[in-house]
């Protein structure tokens, strides 16, 4: 074992351990040498011992073993104390990155290295912490990930509205909450002769129309409201517990905001102005979302068919 000794003097399981204490323990351990993509441990088994590296370098694979790595294990580090201590089978793949010589240390001899010696057991506390705030920062960024994703699936990209997905499951859960007292309104809104804007100032200049009236439609809506993207150029309000008046007015202030001064590029150029018509109804009880969005689209039709830039309801 005296040979190890340079090693296992600077690893994180021995550090400050005299080596008198750890040496004649170790005495009689099995030392492995493996070849570069040799399995060190297989997942969903029982696990008696650990290994300590003593040459070469290990690679931690969850899942399939061609996964790519989670994590690396190198000289003077140790792996399987988590499945040893825990009683639990090993729960990943440990595989020899390189030539590798292992130091094989079974449970009887690790329990023996924790009753004489305090500060292996400290060693080992601080590895085994290691591992559990490293699992900690994994499920962490895990957890952003799944919100990012969540996020994108409810936002439509060019305008950072709700999408037409979240405004048919937000309708309808409105819809399904809403109390005789208090209706839901909806606000279908439609720019007028679009298609023309976007011959006139090209479809980067349509795309800048959007992000403008997405501007107008955020800054009308109160915390619980709910402003979508409900098709290309069609906008969409819900306003839970908006009596069919007060929708109106918003719907007025909204078309009026609109047309009141150009759509901008980026850099402050000006281009044309827009107008919108807005299709307004009221819910009643146990109504559809599609009944009620029908409303609403009847109405936008018919501010359509009376000369655009108007509210219907
Ligand atoms: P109306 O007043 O009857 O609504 O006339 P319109 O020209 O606005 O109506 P129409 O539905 O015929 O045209 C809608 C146009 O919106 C056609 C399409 O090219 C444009 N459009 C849809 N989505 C986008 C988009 O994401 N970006 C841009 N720039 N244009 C879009
Ligand atoms: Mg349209
Ligand atoms: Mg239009």
């Amino acid at each position: 074992m005296t040979v190890f000794k340079p090693i296992l003097t600077h690893s994180k399981l021995f550090s400050e351990v005299e080596s008198d204490l750890y040496c004649p323990i170790l005495e009689g351990c099995t030392v492995q040498e493996l070849r570069t993509g040799e399995v060190v441990i297989t997942p969903g088994v029982i696990n008696r011992h650990i290994h300590l590296v003593l040459s070469g370098a290990l690679t931690i694979h969850l899942g399939q073993q061609e996964s790519p790595p989670v994590g690396q294990v190198g000289i003077g580090e140790i792996v399987g104390e988590l499945s040893l201590i825990g009683h639990t089978v090993t729960s990943a793949w440990v595989v020899c990155a390189a030539d590798s010589r292992l130091l094989v240390i079974d449970e009887s001899r690790l329990w023996r290295l924790i009753d004489q010696s305090p500060l292996v057991a400290r060693n080992l506390l601080q590895i085994l912490t290691g591992w559990i705030l490293a699992v900690d920062g994994h499920v962490l960024e895990q957890r952003k990930q799944i919100e990012m994703l969540q996020s994108l699936a409810r936002i439509d990209a060019l305008t950072g509205l709700f999408n037409r997905r979240w405004f048919d499951e937000s309708l309808a859960r409105m819809l399904a909450l809403q109390h005789v007292a208090h209706p839901v309104t909806l606000i279908l809104v439609d720019i007028d002769h679009f298609k023309k804007f976007n011959d006139t100032y090209g479809h980067p200049g349509g795309d800048q129309a959007l992000r403008f009236l997405a501007k107008v439609l955020k800054s009308a809506v109160r915390l619980h409201d709910v402003a979508a993207r409900y098709g290309g150029e069609e906008f969409a309000l819900i306003l839970p517990g908006t009596p069919l008046t007060s929708a109106v007015h918003v719907a007025e202030r909204l078309r009026q905001a609109a047309m009141e001064r150009p759509v901008e590029t980026d850099d402050g150029q000006p281009l044309g102005a827009i107008t919108i018509s807005l299709g307004v109804a009221e819910s009643i009880p146990h109504m559809t979302p599609e009944f009620l969005t029908r409303a609403a689209d009847d109405k936008l039709y018919q501010a359509k068919r009376e000369g655009r830039n108007r509210v219907c309801y």
